[in-house]
């Protein structure tokens, strides 16, 4: 059977009005079958029944953190596992989708990395997160307007099967997402990324996984490195702008004694001189097990204050979900020790 959220709306079956009810039922109502979908015909729900799966889960469950947000776990129908976070703020509602189980990049700092790689989600399993997530939360898909690939897998390495799901958040039918509140984040892959910028009816953002300004200590932190250089990736940074005029941010954990050194926040400088960047400071997210430890906060500052008098534009990423094991790094399949856990789908 094929999965219905496996196609772009338009691939759809239906045709016309028809079609725009089914994706109203799929996308606005967030409709869990084909049954639920009370204004088509009988006979109509009953031949997308056969022909298409809906729900690409077999069980979901739910790791609430103390800061509101709300770490998802899928299990897919090959008992493989992968998760999603939930970060309700203020003003926005935001979803971190996966889009691998598990990921072939291996940072030393990542506890995704230390699963290695499972296997490529597919488009519907992507767009599927973000409508299991608005079903558990209560609320319409459609009210989750910001959403980053920054969950579990490389993007850049799923490519084909992110763009299908990039251009269903983005289809005014489906889930109506605008490309400013779209992020696909990379470990730095140059091929990839300049591919990205030959997508021009796409335009989403772009954040880079840097974390460090000198071959040695990205090398010893980020496996990949080995086969692309620093210069390469910035150059690619660079026609990335050029081509789309965006804006690129780039990620930056910073870890105890091993990048947050003050001529690393020069170096970082020099490479983005002449780019309209942004650069994320993000706290180190503890693991069992990493090796790692987190900048302490006074080591943290200085980095972020050398970054802003260089002229950087700098901002500090405070991670949501550590309780869950929620976090930026965090995701690894563990249901943190007492948290309580909610099974909200088995089938
Ligand atoms: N593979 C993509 C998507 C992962 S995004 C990428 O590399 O960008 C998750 C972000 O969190 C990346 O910037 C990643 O490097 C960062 N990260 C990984 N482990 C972390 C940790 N333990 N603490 C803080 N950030 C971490």
């Amino acid at each position: 059977m094929l999965s219905l959220l496996d196609l772009h709306p338009d691939a759809y079956p239906l045709e016309g009005y028809r079609k725009r009810q089914l994706l109203q039922w799929v996308f606005e109502h967030g409709a869990a079958s084909f049954a639920d979908m009370t204004n088509l015909p009988a006979k109509v729900r009953a031949e997308l029944s056969a022909s298409y799966t809906l729900d690409p889960f077999l069980s979901i469950e739910t790791v609430p953190s103390s800061d509101g947000s709300v770490k998802y776990l899928f299990t897919l129908p090959d008992l493989k596992q992968m998760e999603a976070v939930y970060m309700p703020y203020e003003d926005r509602r935001t979803i971190c989708v996966s889009t691998m189980v598990g990921c072939p990049a291996k940072c030393a700092f990542c506890a995704t990395g230390a699963l290695g790689f499972g296997r490529n989600l597919t488009p519907g399993e992507i767009v599927g997160q973000v409508l299991a997530v608005a079903r558990g939360q209560g609320i319409s898909p459609r009210e989750i307007r910001n959403l980053v690939f920054m969950g579990m897998g490389e993007p850049l390495l799923n490519y084909e099967h992110v763009m299908t799901s990039a251009r269903i958040m983005l289809h005014e039918h489906a889930l109506g997402m605008s490309k400013r509140r779209v992020t696909l984040s990379t470990v730095g892959l140059p091929r990839g990324i300049r591919k990205l910028a030959a997508e021009d009816d796409l335009g989403i953002k772009l954040a880079i996984s840097l974390h460090a300004p000198d071959e040695e200590t990205r090398q010893r932190i980020i496996p990949t490195a080995h086969a692309n250089t620093i210069a390469e990736i910035m150059a690619s940074a660079r026609e990335y702008q050029a081509f789309t005029g965006r804006r690129v941010t780039f990620e930056y954990a910073m870890l105890r004694g091993v990048n947050d050194h003050l001529w690393q926040a020069d170096l970082l400088a020099d490479l983005l001189r002449g780019l309209v960047s942004h650069v994320n400071l993000i706290p180190m997210n503890p693991w069992d097990g990493s090796g790692f430890e987190e900048t302490p906060e006074a080591d943290l500052q200085a980095f972020y204050d050398r970054l802003e008098a260089r002229g950087v534009e700098v901002s500090v990423r405070r991670s949501r979900g550590r309780d869950a094991g929620a976090a930026c790094g965090q995701l690894a399949l563990k249901k943190p020790g007492a948290a309580p856990a909610g099974l909200i789908s088995l089938q």
